[in-house]
């Protein structure tokens, strides 16, 4: 056990939020103090962009019950920013509060969206989605008949055009590349995912680029290089940026995020970092990863509050994550950043498949499309590093988990 007596935690979200229970759970008995700058309890965001955005569900996911906080002393400031790390001094600083002392700090401050800097980007009726306010504005002005034009068709994006479009919107979702999310899952899968939208009346415009918002003092169409689209309102949904600032401005190294090994430890002694913001040196892929999701943020930001309380901890899980778009609910396991083959295990037309991502041989990441309880199968055969029979992997009738080498 550590001999740290306060960890200070910035950003109540779910990574700050789980690494406050993991602290207690590895029986640390000091103060843990949460901070964000939210004025509500760590919440989580998956429904933001889907049924939350759509109106079907007035409650919001809570990471914990609010009586969670009292019940582990966890002394949770919602609404409070941290402007400063001060490492000598071992203090975070809150404006007109005395400054806060840690022991052990984690950076949990998560990502924020990438903004867009073309002409008329600063008129009224151009949204962000990242917090439940931002989902609340937007959420409230889908309806019948409103023209949408969704900017981006990475994994926000393509959420948001499938609920504006179950909300009675006309959307056009525009996106430079030939199909959604290419870059993630290929060509060949992406394209799954634009006929998908194609059929529940999206108006796609793949290999397009967004070059100035027209307007007065709202937006009310949409420059492109294929011509002009009129907007009632338009979602920028282009990426997001880790929220590296006070990292930067305490002198800590920078690198796509902040770099930590897999105790969650950044390179300064008694801070760590945790969830979207992480650069974590992950053990199984020999090499840093940062990942943007849900399934990062809620174990890895365990680990880390076990890791702050003294455990020996070595994260080493494999990327996880989910979407669902209209009827089509997906879950991804693995990290697949190049690969030399994809294999599809079922049909894509029915929209029920599952595909691998391979190099060399051995499967980096697969993707299950309305099929479901085979994550953890993909995730072991992935594991194991196995070379796998090719045939026997696209063929549905063969049970995976037979190809798992004993
Ligand atoms: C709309 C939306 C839909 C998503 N859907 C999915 C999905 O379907 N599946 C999936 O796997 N993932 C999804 N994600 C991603 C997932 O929500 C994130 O990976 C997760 O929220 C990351 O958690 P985090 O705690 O690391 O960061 P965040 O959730 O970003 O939280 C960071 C917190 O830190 C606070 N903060 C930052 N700086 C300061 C400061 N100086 N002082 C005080 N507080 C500060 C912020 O206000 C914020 O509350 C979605 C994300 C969004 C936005």
């Amino acid at each position: 056990m550590s001999d740290a007596e306060r960890i200070v935690i910035v950003g109540a979200s779910l990574a700050g939020a789980r690494a406050a229970e993991g602290a207690r759970e590895a029986g640390f008995e000091g103060s843990i103090v949460l901070i964000g700058e939210e004025p509500e309890r760590p919440y989580e965001r998956p429904p933001l962009s889907k049924d939350y955005l759509r109106g079907e569900k007035d409650d919001l996911s809570w990471v914990h019950e609010e009586s969670f906080y009292l019940e582990q002393d966890i002394d949770l400031r919602t609404s409070t920013v941290v402007s400063r790390v001060d490492r000598s001094a071992k203090t975070v600083l809150i404006e007109g509060s005395e400054p806060e002392p840690w022991d052990r700090l984690l950076l949990a401050t998560g990502c924020e969206p990438r903004r867009i800097d073309i002409p008329g980007s600063d008129l009224d009726g151009i949204h962000y989605l990242r917090t439940v306010a931002d989902s609340a504005a937007l959420g409230g002005r889908l309806g019948d008949g409103v023209r949408v034009v969704v900017v981006g068709a990475g994994w926000i994006g393509s959420e948001v055009a499938a609920s504006a479009r179950q909300k009675g919107c006309e959307v056009t979702l525009v996106e430079p590349q030939e199909v959604p999310l290419q870059s993630v899952l290929g060509t060949g899968i992406g394209e799954v995912y634009r006929d998908v939208h194609l059929e529940q009346g999206v108006d796609f415009k793949g290999g397009t680029s967004v070059e100035a918002f027209t307007g007065d003092a709202a937006v009310s169409g949409v420059k492109t290089t294929a011509g002009e689209i009129p907007a009632d309102l338009v979602v920028v949904g282009i990426g997001a940026e880790p929220r590296t600032g006070l990292a930067e401005a305490a002198g800590l190294e920078l690198n796509n995020g902040v770099p930590v090994d897999a105790g969650l430890r950044t390179e300064a002694e008694g801070i760590y970092a945790a969830g979207d913001i992480a650069n974590q040196f992950h053990p199984f892929f020999n090499d840093r990863i940062r990942v943007e999701h849900w399934a990062n943020a809620q174990r890895q930001g365990f680990a880390a509050g076990q890791s702050m309380a003294g455990a020996e901890v070595i994260y080493d899980e494999l990327p996880y994550f989910y979407s669902d778009q209209y009827e089509v609910g997906m879950e991804y396991v693995g990290h697949a950043a190049d690969w030399d083959e994809v294999v599809i295990r079922g049909s894509r037309e029915d929209r029920e498949f599952i595909a691998f991502w391979l190099r060399d041989g051995q499967i980096q990441a697969g993707m299950n499309v309305n099929i479901w309880d085979v994550s953890e199968t993909i995730g072991e055969l992935i594991s194991s590093r196995q070379r796998v029979d090719l045939m026997a992997l696209s063929d549905p009738e063969t049970d995976l988990a037979s190809l798992k080498i004993q």
